[in-house]
């Protein structure tokens, strides 16, 4: 407009309609906002005060000896040098009657902006005139620039966070996504995207649940979905899809946004968790792991079996987002405290408390025996391992523990400990136990004077019963007279295989004569009993007690000799050997 008319209009023949106009045209040019400058031959003719402000100008003395140049720096950002560059404009407005442009403008004072300019000629009746309108964008372009960095910081934290967006246009049928979905479905950059395209990166087995769930968006149901995509040259990533449906004011689907996350390290993480999950849940020791807290993570399969508690599988309770389902394990055992408490006997509870939480958190580690209680309340010893897990602090950040049932290995270590010491056929005690036993009852009997009674004793006429009725049917014979000794012993008194058909016994606390009568009673009970097979059987006894002076060689030999002595005396007897005094001549 100014460039196709002079900025006076032309002149009125009415003077006051004149004069009014030039005033409405004044008030104009000095209360703008904008600073307006006239110049001509490169000097500034007039400015109005917007401008003398933006340019630090002082007063129009100051104005009149301006060179225009003097209002820009030496070069422009661009590198080119300012005078050369406004010629440019300059003569551009003269030529075609306007320039606008982009400058870097220089106040007074030093303070370099950008504006935005505009070069309007204006012919006048003294002759031809150029008005600058100039504007300060030095805010938006800063406010630009902040929009420009925060646009980039969004990518760049989707791209860390491997997380893109999308909108899909319905009433449009457009699909834009952000660079980073291109990236993670492997398409070039800037491929226009259709449904089609999409479903088509999507993994072939994955295809039909994905357009289910984007069909079940459509009617409203939230779109949430993890699925497999398939790159151009064929590797696999996974994605979780995430998206939220807008409706137009008639109801329907007017667009979708969404986000899209590339999960597929973390898929791999709980992969592999899983798997060792399922190879903890299918170990027979009970594994229980607690947070730092005190609360119960993870309770394997074994620990519930043995608890007693329902059996869950890694499925149940596992949640993608959350981890280990917490309400999955028992309420009562959810600090170490409490489970401790509640599965463990008194002793062991102690122990845990005093000995192993202690050397645990001290070592990160302790192994040891302590025992379990079963649902049924009985004690089960185990071997237990506990661990403490610290985290980079030095924080607790998780306890372990292992526990395994040892109730059998216990079982077969007490079992070889009997072997060792009992005679297998009969179960009486073996030779070797006997001896163990003698060498303490002398080592008493020296000490303390306490009198210990040996009683030996030999099946009469044995070999004919083997002879007769076999030598499994002898055998028999053994054990049966084994249980019938048994039978009438006191606990403290010790009966031993001494080897073929002859039984030693050691009676602790017993005088010769009390050992005389409960040979005595022996021998009557032996030949009263009615042996299966063979009948009756009778046995010679020979009883002695022992002397300070006794080693194991001299006390067994005498009590031999009594047993001959009533083998001799025709059998069927018990024969008391009479203390010998005198010093043993055998070593010890
Ligand atoms: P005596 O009255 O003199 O004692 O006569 P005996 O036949 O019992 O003679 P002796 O005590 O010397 O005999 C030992 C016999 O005991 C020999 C053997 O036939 C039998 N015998 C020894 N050990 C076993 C065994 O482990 N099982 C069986 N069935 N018989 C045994
Ligand atoms: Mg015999
Ligand atoms: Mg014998």
């Amino acid at each position: 407009m100014a460039n196709q008319e002079p900025i006076y209009a032309a002149p009125s023949t009415d003077d006051s309609a004149d004069i009014a106009l030039l005033r409405r045209y004044r008030a104009a040019f000095t209360q703008s906002r904008e600073a307006i400058l006239f110049f001509q031959h490169g000097r500034i003719s007039d400015c109005n005060p917007a401008a003398l402000a933006l340019f630090c100008i002082q007063d129009r003395e100051q104005l009149a000896t301006l060179d225009i140049i003097r209002l820009s720096p030496p070069t422009q950002p661009n590198g080119q040098r300012s005078a050369s560059e406004s010629d440019t404009y300059i003569k551009q407005a003269f030529n075609t009657g306007q320039a606008f442009f982009e400058w870097q403008m220089r106040d007074l004072a030093g303070r370099e902006f950008p504006a935005e300019v505009m070069l309007y000629r204006l012919d006048l009746p003294e002759g031809t005139v150029l008005q600058a309108t100039v504007r300060d964008i030095s805010a938006q372009k800063a406010q630009r620039q902040a929009l420009l960095q925060r646009k980039q910081d969004l990518l760049e934290a989707q791209r860390i966070a491997r997380l893109g967006n999308w909108v899909s246009d319905f009433e449009r049928g457009e699909i834009h996504w952000c660079e980073q979905i291109y990236q993670m479905f492997g398409r070039p950059l800037g491929e226009t995207i259709t449904h089609a395209i999409f479903m088509q990166s999507v993994h072939p087995d994955d295809r039909e649940r994905v357009q289910a769930a984007f069909d079940a968006a459509l009617h409203g149901a939230p779109y949430d979905i993890i699925h497999r995509v398939v790159h151009p040259d064929g590797s696999v990533r996974t994605v979780h899809e995430r998206g939220q449906i807008e409706f137009n004011a008639t109801g329907m689907a007017r667009r979708m946004i969404g986000t899209v996350q590339d999960i597929t390290e973390q898929k791999a993480l709980e992969h592999n968790l899983r798997r060792l999950v399922a190879i903890l849940d299918s170990t027979s020791d009970l594994i229980t792991m607690h947070g730092p807290d005190g609360t119960m993570l993870y309770m394997n399969s074994a620990g519930r079996r043995f608890h007693g508690l329902p059996a869950t599988s890694v499925n149940d309770d596992w949640d993608p987002e959350q981890g280990w389902r917490r309400y999955a394990l028992p309420q009562a055992t959810r600090s170490i405290a409490e489970t401790i408490r509640l599965f463990h006997p008194e002793w062991a509870a102690q122990r845990i408390e005093q000995e192993a939480m202690p050397a645990a958190l001290r070592d990160g580690i302790w192994q040891g025996e302590t025992a379990l209680l079963n649902p049924d309340g009985d004690e089960v010893p185990v071997s237990q391992v506990l661990i403490v897990h610290y985290d980079e602090d030095g924080n607790v950040d998780q306890t372990s523990t292992m526990i395994r049932d040892i109730s059998q290995q216990k079982r077969l270590e007490a079992e070889l400990e009997r072997n060792a010491i009992t005679d297998h056929l009969t179960g009486a005690f073996n030779r070797k136990r006997f001896d163990e036993e003698l060498a303490k009852a002398l080592a008493r009997r020296r000490r303390s004077g306490i009198s210990t009674a040996l009683i030996l004793l030999d099946i009469d006429h044995f070999k004919p019963v083997n002879d007769t009725h076999g030598h499994a049917v002898g055998d028999k014979v053994l054990v049966e007279l084994t249980n019938l000794i048994q039978s009438s012993l006191r606990v403290p008194d010790l009966l031993a295989r001494w080897g073929g058909e002859e039984f030693v016994l050691l009676l602790p606390d017993t005088g010769l004569s009390e050992a005389h009568y409960l040979a005595e009673r022996l021998r009557q009970l032996i030949a009263a009993h009615g042996f299966s097979v063979v009948g009756t059987i009778t046995a010679s006894l020979g009883v002695t007690t022992l002397q300070s002076t006794d080693c194991t060689h001299s006390c067994m030999k005498r009590l031999d000799e009594a047993l001959y002595r009533a083998k001799h005396a025709g059998r069927n007897q018990v024969i008391e050997a009479p203390p010998i005094v005198g010093a043993c001549d055998q070593p010890h």
